[in-house]
This record gives C-alpha cells, sequence and structure tokens, in this order.
C-alpha cells in the first residue's frame, strides 16, 4: 500500500520543478494526482506520462480555482490534499523595485496560496492535508529578493492561520521553507538546453554557503511534502518545516 493511496491531492505549479517531483511521488505512493498549472504543454505531457489528471490553474485567478475544484470534484468527488507550490522569484533591491513587479509576486505567492486554501477547504475531507510552499526567505531576510521574501513570510502566516481555523475539521496545514533547491527558478540555465548547465551545476557556489555543500533536489523536498501529507505526520500542524542542508543553522566563520 503507498502511503496516500485512495487520496485526491491538487499539486500546484506541478508542470516542472519541485511541484513535478511531489506529483511523481504522490502518483507513486497511490494518489490520485492532479497536477494544476499555467505551462499547458508540459504539465499535461506530465499527467499523461503519471496517469494524473491535469487542470489549467493560475493559482492569481478566484475564477481559475473555481473551475479546477469543480473539474476535481466531477472527477473524483472528494479532495484529500492540496500543494500549494507554485511560486515566482523576481530580484530587485527594494528600492528599485517597481510596484508592478512586486505586486506580480504577491499575486502568484501570496494571494494564490490564499485563494487555494480558501477554494479547496471546504471541499477537504476529514483527514485533509494542505502544504504551503513557503522559503527559508520565509524565516529570515536576504538581500535583492524582497518582494518573494515579504510573501514567503505571508505564506507562514496563512499556514498557521489556516491550521488554526481549520483543526476542528480534523484538516492539517503546515508549510515548506525550502533554501536552495536545483530546479530552474535558483538555476535558470536548467531551461535553456544549449545552455549546457544539468543537475548539480551550482553545487560548487553553493558549497561555500550551505553546510551540506550542494543544493538540495526537488525530490528531497517532495519527500518533506509527501510526510506531510500522509498520515506519517497525523500530529503536526500550523508548523514551517526548513529544508536547507543546514543555511539557516547559523553563519560559519
Ligand atoms: P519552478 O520555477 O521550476 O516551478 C514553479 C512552477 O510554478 C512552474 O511550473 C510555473 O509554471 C508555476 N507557476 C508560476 N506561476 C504560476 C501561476 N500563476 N499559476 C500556476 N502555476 C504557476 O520553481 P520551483 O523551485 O519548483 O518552485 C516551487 C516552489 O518552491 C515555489 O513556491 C518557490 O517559491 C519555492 N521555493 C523554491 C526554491 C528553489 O531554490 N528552487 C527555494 C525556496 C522555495
Amino acid at each position: 500500500m503507498g502511503k496516500l493511496e485512495g487520496r485526491v491531492v491538487i499539486v500546484t505549479g506541478a508542470a516542472r520543478g519541485q511541484g513535478e517531483q511531489e506529483a511523481r511521488l504522490f502518483r507513486a505512493e497511490g494518489a490520485e494526482v492532479v497536477v494544476a498549472d499555467v505551462l499547458d504543454e508540459q504539465g499535461g505531457a506530465l499527467a499523461e506520462e503519471l496517469g494524473a489528471r491535469y487542470v489549467h490553474l493560475d493559482v492569481g485567478s478566484e475564477d481559475d480555482w473555481r473551475a479546477a475544484v469543480a473539474a476535481v470534484r466531477a472527477a473524483h468527488g472528494r479532495v484529500d490534499g492540496l500543494v500549494n507550490n507554485a511560486g515566482i522569484l523576481r530580484f530587485n533591491s527594494l528600492v528599485d523595485t517597481p510596484l508592478d513587479e512586486f505586486m506580480r509576486v504577491v499575486r502568484v505567492n501570496q494571494v494564490g496560496c490564499f485563494l487555494g486554501i480558501k477554494a479547496v477547504a471546504p471541499e477537504l475531507a476529514d483527514g485533509g492535508t494542505i502544504v504551503n510552499t513557503a522559503s527559508c526567505t520565509g524565516m529570515t531576510g536576504m538581500a535583492a529578493v524582497g518582494s518573494y521574501a515579504a510573501t514567503k513570510h505571508a505564506v507562514l502566516g496563512l499556514t498557521r492561520v489556516a491550521a488554526l481555523e481549520l483543526a476542528p475539521r480534523g484538516i492539517r496545514v503546515n508549510a515548506i521553507c525550502p533554501g536552495a533547491v536545483d530546479t530552474a527558478m535558483s538555476n535558470p540555465a536548467l531551461l535553456d538546453p544549449g545552455a549546457g548547465a544539468d543537475a548539480g551545476a551550482l553545487d560548487g557556489y553553493y558549497r561555500k554557503l550551505v553546510p551540506l555543500g550542494r543544493m538540495g533536489r526537488p525530490e528531497e523536498v517532495a519527500r518533506l511534502a509527501l510526510f506531510l501529507t500522509s498520515e506519517d505526520s497525523s500530529y503536526i500542524t500550523g508548523q514551517p518545516f526548513v529544508i536547507d542542508g543546514g543555511w539557516l543553522a547559523g553563519v560559519r566563520i
């Protein structure tokens, strides 16, 4: 028996990166997975490969959430889990950040997480789970990613409030706080096959920053998401889980 046998789980931003690995692992553990993204071609191909369902979902659109939840209800008759994984990152100092750039990041990372909870929580079966994807920049500051860090701090606030509000229905809500993970977000060259970057290409750079001496892998984050979505974490709610190779443990001299 897989750890998610019989459960229906929606993963946003699942066309690639951490969301893709979460979709793959959850499916392997027996879940009916709903791959949700704005990258329709990539998301559709992944869903087909996995025997999952693809839905187009811009997480910043309340109409898209309504349609996605209706499609999942029609197909499966229930929802047991949500992984709010979709996110975007922009680099700028705060004083150089245009308002529309700040708001674009808020719309995806923060509003997307809020709308996901709002749309899916009423549908969740007793014992359901929500996993929100924050970041280690939700726990500490990082220069040049002000809009992103602000939204990831907000995701932790949403996580705690949702955990309190949904606990009476037996629904658990937790957050993942990854450090540097080897996906297109932290290693954009992965998107360009001609650029010669592959998994691990930036490990040398992170060796200086991260105690465990490398970037994280999206498969490792997926295993944490599985833990928080399965019964293995049955007495855990409202918590942030840092997965960062020791980056936040302290400074080194
Ligand atoms: P990624 O860029 O590979 O994947 C992000 C996915 O989100 C993509 O498939 C993208 O199409 C999707 N997405 C973007 N905007 C969307 C929208 N409006 N609606 C629906 N989907 C949308 O990056 P990733 O590293 O896999 O990121 C996954 C999550 O992990 C994000 O929330 C990110 O902030 C977080 N995170 C990543 C790292 C890292 O180092 N990679 C570190 C900390 C946190």
